[in-house]
């Protein structure tokens, strides 16, 4: 039996900043290829022994709830990949502290697992939903699956999850014409929808400042061409998206900026990549290998320690705006969105 680490939380970092919140990338590997993301082909995916087991991510899981993280969210990759998710999704379920699962996923597989996740224990679901036609969603994703994504939407809602998150990566010169069907779907449809600008995160190295759609002109279409929106009070501070409301009473709309309105100051996140490694920001250059850690003997108390250390080192942020900006070495596939 691990022993109870003598490291105490809360995980506060240099800047005040109390971490809570912990996303684990589940896996490297997915069913699509998102240009903002992955590489078209020959992927080079870490190879399975590399990838932590479902013991080695409960273990950490259960020395960061004794340092007070109480939120998870699982993503990749694409999770629903990984085999038998819903069982990890029930073991971390009862480990003491956690107080609330989520997931990110495309939504491929999801109608196939949606009831096993639900009855596992998983709290909350976020959906990647870039454009509501095959075509555009294509052009995205390099790959099919558009009506599946819509299929385990719906089965998602029938299975009881509710306020499901749809998530939208806004790309000028793509996505402007997906703006007001996607907005119109998710208010018909009950879902939260959000829009993502897009971050210097790809695998192909192209991202541009021009290709960044802001929150700013998407509020500004939905509002001439859908109706007012007002916002909504600021919940918890540490979330990411500004959310708003439809004045009529049909439905929220969120934004995510992290290219024009960073909201580093209030960051509660930590990062535990596939393969182990732990980061303090997405945008990291620096890694803590938990892995290696767990792997070698190292104790719960060697693992707090480390986890302390990554958080100590958090930089006040990601600086994608400045000239000293450096873009990490890895895609968003290999660190986990
Ligand atoms: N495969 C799952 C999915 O797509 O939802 C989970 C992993 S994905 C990396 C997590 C989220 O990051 C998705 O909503 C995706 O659209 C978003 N994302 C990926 N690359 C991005 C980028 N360069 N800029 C902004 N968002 C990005
Ligand atoms: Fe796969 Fe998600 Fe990356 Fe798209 S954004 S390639 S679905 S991991």
């Amino acid at each position: 039996m691990p022993c109870e680490p003598s490291i105490a939380g809360p995980l506060v970092d240099g800047f005040g900043r109390v971490h809570n919140s912990l996303r684990i990338s589940v896996t490297d590997r997915c069913n699509i290829r998102c240009f903002y993301c992955m590489p078209a082909e020959n992927v080079r995916f870490k190879p399975r022994r590399e990838i932590l087991t479902f013991e080695e991510i409960e273990r950490f899981t259960r020395v960061v709830t004794r340092l007070g993280v109480n939120k998870l969210r699982l993503t990749g990759g694409e999770p629903l990949v990984r085999h038998n998710l819903d069982r990890l999704v029930a073991r971390l379920a009862e480990v003491p502290g956690i107080e609330d699962i989520a997931l990110t996923t495309n939504g491929i597989l999801l109608a196939e697992q949606a009831g096993a996740l639900k009855d596992a224990g998983l709290g909350r679901l976020n959906v990647s939903l870039d454009a509501l036609d095959a075509e555009t969603f294509r052009q995205i994703s390099r790959r099919d699956g558009f009506e599946r994504i819509l299929a385990g939407l719906f089965e998602a809602q029938r299975v009881g999850f509710a306020r499901i998150k749809l998530n939208a990566v806004a790309i000028r010169g793509i996505t402007e014409a997906q703006i007001v069907p996607l907005a119109r779907f998710a208010r018909r449809h009950g879902f939260e929808l959000r829009f993502i600008e897009f971050m210097p995160l790809d695998a192909d190295g192209k991202w541009d400042n021009s290709q960044v759609l802001s929150g700013d002109e998407i509020r500004r279409v939905l509002e001439d061409e859908v109706g007012p929106i007002e916002p909504l009070p600021v919940g918890d501070p540490s979330q990411p998206a500004t959310d708003y409301r439809f004045v009529d009473g049909e439905g929220t709309i969120g934004f995510i900026n992290p290219v024009t309105q960073p909201f580093c100051g209030d960051c509660n996140r930590l990062r535990l990549t596939a393969e182990g490694q732990m980061r303090n920001c997405l945008f990291s250059t620096v890694e803590w290998d938990a892995r290696a850690v767990m792997r070698g003997g190292g104790s719960d108390d060697e693992l707090a320690e480390l986890v302390v250390s990554c958080v100590g080192a958090k930089k006040a942020g990601h600086g994608i705006n400045s000239d000293e900006f450096i873009k990490p070495q890895r895609a968003m596939f290999q660190i986990g969105g």
